[in-house]
């Protein structure tokens, strides 16, 4: 497996906001900070396990959060943001609002 720059990973989450409509937390020291992790993660396990969950051994049991994980489609249209706030609705982030706290869907 072939390791990751900070700015490949930040290319992909960048692609990934690209495609879904949403748009990168617009907090550059926040979501450095994540895209470091991501990058860490995919380095580490192979995969761009979410930065802010822990791995529960193996991508076959981590497939629900290798981001973008599987909740955070949903999660954006309820909260206007991802579990780590990586991702944010344009909407979301046009108001100006911050980011907050919000349940782990994965631990439901
Ligand atoms: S919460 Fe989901 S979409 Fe957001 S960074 Fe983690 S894996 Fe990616």
């Amino acid at each position: 497996m072939t390791d990751k720059s900070i700015e490949e990973t930040r290319h992909f989450a960048t692609m990934v906001a690209d495609k879904q409509g949403w748009t990168l937390n617009p907090d550059s020291d926040f979501t450095d900070s994540l895209i470091d992790g991501l990058t860490v993660n995919w380095n580490r396990y192979g995969y761009y396990l979410c930065p802010c969950r822990d791995t529960e051994g193996s991508r076959e049991a981590d497939s629900d959060v290798l981001c973008p994980c599987r909740y955070s489609r949903g999660d954006i249209e309820q909260y206007g943001h991802c579990f780590c706030a990586l991702y944010l609705s344009k909407a979301f982030a046009e108001s100006g609002e911050q980011p907050a706290g919000i349940p782990d869907l994965r631990n439901v």
